[in-house]
């Protein structure tokens, strides 16, 4: 089932566009990250994906609805079932990991448990378990921001959880963490899209982790998607023309010592 449509899209800010004639399927349950380099349009796309940048052209399809022509009220119940997971994790430092996560089951429980901290024995069940699938439950009382940067983020995770999401986006969940931490969040984002069927869509700068947690990889430059597929078929040919921007003329050299070229193919 495509949970995410996109069909000649572009988007962009102002007249400025920044994401260009893009289409791509995502269906139920995949994990995929959106590699590339910095500025080639990787948070706008995922946010486009929230409807939170403009669209400039095409059409843009998110959970059966059309965001191009959404009204307030579908966009309100569109955003309570994606749950976003930014770089600088966006907690309530003063708060306990435990009223961090409550947070976000705001949308579907009364206000009135987050606000004075009284929760039902059911939803201490449900928080409790969402703690365990992120391994933070040694921590539940603590306050955020005595955790390492590792421990926020499994806490921002856990809470995007707890909104019962279709879908994870998560803005470079990584970039600001040590490698054993960075595992661990990826190992945490992979245990929510297995455990629950979520689909998680993860902008990554790290190809390396890329390849090694994600069942599909897309490849970004200029606003293009230029790779879409396995992490097994991603050949350094495809990973230079995604990193690279040489000059015109050495692009041109290149083209001969593409592995796929019929240049190569012919000298092979
Ligand atoms: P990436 O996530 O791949 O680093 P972004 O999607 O953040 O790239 O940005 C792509 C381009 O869009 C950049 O040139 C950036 O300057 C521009 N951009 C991003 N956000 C805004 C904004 N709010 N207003 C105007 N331009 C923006
Ligand atoms: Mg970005």
């Amino acid at each position: 089932m495509a949970q995410i449509r996109a069909e000649k899209l572009t988007l962009g800010y102002g007249r400025k566009e920044v994401v260009k004639d893009v289409d791509l399927t995502i269906h139920k349950g995949e994990f995929l990250s959106i590699i590339g380099p910095s500025g080639v349009g990787k948070s706008t796309l995922l946010m486009g994906v929230n409807a939170t940048t403009a669209i400039l052209g095409g059409n843009l399809n998110v959970l059966g609805n059309d965001i191009g022509s959404i009204r307030n009220g579908e966009l309100k119940g569109l955003r309570s079932k994606i749950g976003v997971v930014f770089q600088s994790f966006n907690l309530v430092s003063r708060l306990s990991v435990l009223d961090n996560i409550a947070s976000g089951m705001l949308h579907r429980k009364s206000l009135f448990p987050a606000l004075f901290k009284h929760y039902t024995t059911h939803q201490y069940e449900e928080l409790y378990e969402y703690m365990k699938v992120v391994g933070i439950e040694d921590e539940a009382l603590s306050r955020c921001d005595r955790l390492s940067g590792g421990q926020k983020q499994r806490v921002a995770i856990a809470r995007a959880i707890a909104q019962q999401p279709e879908v994870i986006l998560a803005d470079e969940p990584i970039s600001s963490l040590d490698p054993v931490s960075a595992r661990n969040v990826l190992e945490t984002l992979r245990n929510a899209n297995e455990k629950y069927g979520i689909t998680v869509v993860a902008n990554l700068h790290q190809l390396e982790y890329a390849r090694e947690f994600c069942s599909r990889v897309i490849g970004m430059n200029s606003g293009r998607i230029v790779y879409d597929g396995s992490p097994e078929r991603l050949c350094q040919a495809t990973i230079d023309q995604i990193y690279c921007c040489p000059p015109k003329n050495d692009r041109v050299e290149n083209k001969s010592i593409l592995p796929f070229s019929p240049a190569a193919a012919a000298t092979a």
